[in-house]
């Protein structure tokens, strides 16, 4: 399961056990993106931070995991470069690409988008307000390997929850709270957040 991360919450970890159940995966392994290619704020939290918050939140669960590839490989995260270094750790496994539906609405715009298709099965689930008729719009190659996971849907955002930081808003039971302790510790998301370029 692949995302920035920023924080992880609830709605990741309800949405990463719908797809391990649904698909009936042995289990989930989170992916922070080191530096996300299609980075969209300032303000960010660090890599190592993102993926301590992660490390926390996995915990909890038994089947779900966290890798450090991407913090660990210079550069931009491409998704590609992720898989095939999955597929190295991991040799004779299937593999499911989970990501956001923003995410995978743009996926036609990735590194080698045609190549991530053939190597995983990508998979989307659904959130309040998205419309997913986008998706018709990819081309068939990638269309062919979709799975779009239809689930009770929760409406938990990391922009509102950095927002409620920010505010000094309550974030208790958005995410576990164990993040939401290190979000306090660290002082993070008490900067004001503006929009950067795209990339
Ligand atoms: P992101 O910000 O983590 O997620 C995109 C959106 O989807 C956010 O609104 C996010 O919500 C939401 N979301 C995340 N997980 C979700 C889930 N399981 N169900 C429903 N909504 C979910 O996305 P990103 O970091 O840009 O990209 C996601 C993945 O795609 C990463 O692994 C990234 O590396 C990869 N990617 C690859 C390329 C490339 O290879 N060129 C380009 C772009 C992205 P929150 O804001 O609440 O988290």
């Amino acid at each position: 399961m692949g995302g920035t991360f920023d924080p992880i919450h609830y709605g990741h970890l309800f949405a990463a056990h719908e797809v391990m159940s649904g698909l009936r995966l042995d289990s989930v392994i989170f992916v922070p993106a080191g530096i996300p290619p299609h980075k969209r704020y300032d303000g960010m939290a660090a890599a190592a931070e993102r993926y301590e918050m992660t490390l926390l939140a996995v915990a909890e669960n038994g089947r779900f995991g966290i890798s450090r590839t991407e913090l660990e490989r210079p550069g931009k995260s491409y998704t590609l470069d992720t898989l095939k270094a999955m597929g190295a750790r991991y040799p004779g496994s299937d593999f499911f690409f989970i990501a956001g539906m923003d995410a995978v609405l743009e996926i036609a715009t990735w590194r080698d988008p045609f190549e991530i298709s053939s190597l995983c099965t990508i998979v989307t689930v659904q959130r309040p307000g998205y419309d997913k008729s986008g998706l018709e719009n990819l081309p068939q190659g990638i269309k062919g390997s979709l799975r779009v996971i239809e689930t009770p849907m929760l409406g938990i955002s990391a922009t509102d929850i950095r927002n409620r930081v920010r505010e000094k808003r309550c974030v208790r039971y958005l995410l576990p709270e164990a993040v939401r302790a290190y979000i306090e510790k660290n002082g993070l998301y008490a900067g004001s957040e503006t929009k950067a370029a795209g990339g």
